[in-house]
């Protein structure tokens, strides 16, 4: 007895079972359900399962027949828990679906039959975006858990040759850029090539950030470290992934869209999200699940529109380790039932608001996760063994493109905000995420006072190093501002015990991200000044070179002047906003003082006094600076420009204003 029928034969030939099954009285109940399964190489056959209830027996058989009484075939039925239950491969070609005989027997004694209608469910193609989710410090300590994501790079690497048609996707350029960063240059060239070759796949956005948390410039930033890496090697890019924030804020289409990203996948963890439908909305497209009342809008599938009109096609999920849930790690058979039942039963993909025969899976490791090679030959057996589902380990454009070729203009499109409801954690920290705030708008004015660099800086054979090693310095700092807005917030054991040592250290760890930022950007805003102070007092500046105050504190017209005598006897030109702090050219900080009204409507007088006598000149004789020198964010520049501009005199009182 070496097979599954003749075990099946034996067992139903035992008298024993005979005796048992004669004194059975319970009815038999007899069901034959289609699956998503269809066999290899045509997809004709589909894997139809046969379930038997009320029978007293350990095994079964059951015969199908076609209307004209021909043997489709048989399946051995086993016990399942809740009866009998086997599977049979069934030629369902016709979208109207036949009617079959089924018969079913114990040994060679007929139990029971039915006649069954069968109709074929929909040919599915699942697209399936191999990556493992960024979660920096969670799990291990940050720069362990990027080694981690270079080691699954390395593999994808080295996989490519055997595996053509497997794709990995890094979930975000951080995985990238640190793999280049870490790894020999040979090792990154392997990598550029697999990204141009599109054997791995690119998610454009740096981190997983919360969105909630960022200023609008490190906002601005978050394709910026893909862009760089992707001008550097020659690559493009059009999509990105964001996994385990459940909302973002209502621009980030605009900001995807601008920055060349056309397609956005998420998986949210939407345990707290607001859906975008309203429980209205979803009864109308007959979401209601369940029969307990509640009702899901994930998966959903829409073009997401920012404020300017701007779109990224989006699909939201709402999970994203998709690979461990459907059984990739388990086996072929596995992975056919859960993705069946999946695609069988979700009352999303059953609803009419679903037309489609495509969906994305993502994921294919839990956090921080290294892929276990038997994923990759479970999905390859999966598509040996099955038509459809077709799976394929695809990156997220080869869905999206599928998707925007086939029902690109038919595809609903959304407005506004998903909810920013990881941001929350973030407020634990509360000290440190006024400091982040502060650390954001420092660094916004560093970038703004970078664009006088050519004309303040001296003119000797190192400037040009010395403008290069500035600007590099502001990139660093705005990758640990967009690190530090990464969503990890904390160890895996934060949230149960915030005092344990390993969850102390690592969040100490992505502390030295904003101190990093923080005092890079006090360095450059107060070199700045400096820089800028000395140039006009040496005359380089002058009718002839703009000179800026910094935007933070909103000096411009409602400035006052520091009454600091220490400020004024060291010459220094400080000013200070409405109560806050200015750092003044020589690098010192300087509290604000208030000042008595009748000193400021003096100081006022004299201020406006200088600024009518000399502002004629000024204007007149003005010279932009070198476009070069301008910001290349557009509307920073926009601003820098429509600011207005006081240049200082030696003795630090303004002297006019551009
Ligand atoms: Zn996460």
């Amino acid at each position: 007895m070496t097979d599954r029928r003749s075990f099946v034969a034996w067992l139903g030939s035992l008298p024993l079972l005979r005796r048992r099954r004669s004194l059975s009285r319970a009815p038999i109940l007899i069901e034959a359900t289609p699956t998503a399964l269809y066999q290899q190489p045509d997809g004709r056959n589909n894997l139809v399962r046969v379930a038997v209830t009320g029978l007293d027996a350990p095994a079964a058989r059951a015969r199908l027949t076609d209307r004209r009484g021909t043997l489709v075939g048989t399946a051995g039925l086993l016990p399942t828990g809740a009866g009998l239950a086997g599977e049979l491969w069934v030629p369902l070609s016709r979208a109207a679906g036949a009617e079959f005989q089924i018969d079913v027997e114990v040994g060679k004694q007929r139990i029971g039959g039915r006649r069954v209608r069968l109709a074929p469910p929909r040919r599915w193609t699942l697209y399936w975006i191999a990556s493992s989710h960024t979660e920096v410090g969670l799990t291990e300590r940050h720069d362990e858990c990027l080694e981690l994501h270079r080691q699954n790079l390395d593999a994808a690497l080295a996989r490519i040759a055997a595996h053509p048609d497997f794709r990995w996707t890094a979930e975000c350029a951080l995985q990238l850029i640190s793999y280049v960063e870490n790894r020999p240059p040979a090792a990154g060239e392997l990598l550029a090539r697999a990204l141009r070759d599109g054997k791995v796949g690119f998610s454009a956005l740096f981190a997983q950030p919360l969105t909630g948390i960022l200023d609008h410039e490190t906002f601005a930033r978050l394709v910026w470290p893909a862009g760089l890496f992707a001008r550097e090697h020659g690559l493009g890019y059009q999509a990105a992934q964001l996994s385990d924030v459940p909302g973002q804020t209502l621009t980030l289409p605009t900001l995807l869209a601008a920055s060349g990203v056309r397609y956005l996948a998420s998986g949210v963890n939407p345990e707290r999200a607001a859906p975008l439908l309203s429980p209205a909305e979803a009864a109308r497209a007959q979401l209601a699940g369940g029969g307990r009342g509640e009702w899901t809008t994930y998966p959903q599938l829409y073009w997401w529109e920012g404020p300017d009109g701007s779109r990224v096609l989006h699909w939201r999920a709402d999970q994203y380790v998709d690979g461990l849930r459907f059984g990739f790690d388990v086996d072929p058979a596995e992975m056919g039932r859960r993705l069946s039942d999946w695609l069988l039963t979700h009352p999303v993909l059953l609803s009419p608001g679903y037309p489609y025969d495509v969906a994305l899976l993502s994921g294919a490791a839990g956090d921080n996760g290294l892929l276990d090679e038997r994923v990759v030959a479970n999905v390859e057996e999966f598509s040996r063994r099955f038509a459809y589902p077709r799976l394929i380990a695809a990156r997220p454009e080869d869905f999206f493109r599928d998707v925007e070729r086939r029902w690109g203009t038919k595809l609903p499109v959304r407005r506004g905000d998903t909810g920013c409801y990881r941001e929350d954690g973030a407020a634990s920290t509360a000290a440190e995420l006024g400091r982040y705030r502060a650390a954001q708008l420092v660094a916004r004015a560093a970038e703004l006072l970078a664009l006088w660099d050519e004309k303040t800086e001296l003119r000797d054979g190192g400037a040009a190093d010395r403008i290069e090693q500035r600007a590099a310095a502001r990139r660093k700092m705005w990758r640990d501002l967009l690190l530090f807005g990464e969503h990890t917030w904390g160890g895996s054991a934060g949230g149960s015990d915030s005092d344990e040592a390993e969850t102390v250290a690592r969040w100490q760890y992505k502390r030295r991200f904003l101190d990093g930022a923080a005092a890079a950007a006090d360095a450059q805003v107060a070199a700045a000044l400096l820089r800028i102070g000395l140039s006009a007092a040496a005359g380089g500046g002058g009718a002839g070179a703009p000179v800026v105050s910094c935007s933070t504190p909103r000096a411009g017209r409602e400035a006052r002047w520091c009454t600091s005598p220490r400020a004024r006897r060291g010459g220094s030109r400080t000013v200070a906003g409405s109560g806050r702090r200015w750092i003044c050219p020589t690098g010192r900080r300087w509290p604000w003082r208030g000042t008595s009204p009748r000193w400021a409507t003096w100081r006022s007088r004299k201020v406006s006094a200088h600024r009518t006598r000399r502002g004629t000149t000024a204007r007149r004789s003005r010279r932009r600076p070198a476009p070069s020198t301008w910001c290349s964010i557009p509307r920073a520049a926009r601003s820098a420009r429509s600011r207005p501009v006081t240049a200082w005199s030696v003795s630090g009182r303004p002297t006019g204003r551009g």
